[in-house]
């Protein structure tokens, strides 16, 4: 099994030697030491522990930067409907008090007449 991870690691395929244990291999050197090509296997599996480790980083991070873009643009779009909302309101409030404006002012014309 050890020979299978360190192939897998060599031909670049990290997941393929997570699953065949990697993450299982706890580093006690036992199958460098006994390896009669003397292959650094213990060094291979340390350096894909390190690269599978860099990879799950760099992918919580890409997801953390895309949830916060998603939010950002949820709130951009939250604040714009908002602000639509009050400068309708605005405008029918200034609509209406030009309403009233124009009934006084007639109110005024009439009693004046
Ligand atoms: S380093 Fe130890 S635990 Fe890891 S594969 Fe070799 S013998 Fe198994």
């Amino acid at each position: 099994m050890p020979l299978d991870m360190a192939a897998s690691i060599r031909s670049g395929d990290l997941k393929g030697a997570s699953k065949l244990g990697l993450s299982d291999c706890v580093g006690c050197g036992a199958c460098s030491y006994i390896c009669p090509s003397s292959i650094p296997l213990t060094h291979l599996f340390n350096y894909a522990k390190g690269e599978l480790i860099l990879q799950d980083k760099a992918r919580q991070k890409m997801e953390a930067t895309k949830l916060l873009a998603q939010r950002r643009e949820q709130r951009m779009e939250r604040e714009a409907r908002d602000r639509e909302a009050l400068m309708a309101a605005r405008r029918a409030a200034a609509a209406e008090k030009k309403a009233q404006q124009a009934e006084q002012d007639a109110a005024k014309q009439e009693a004046s007449a």
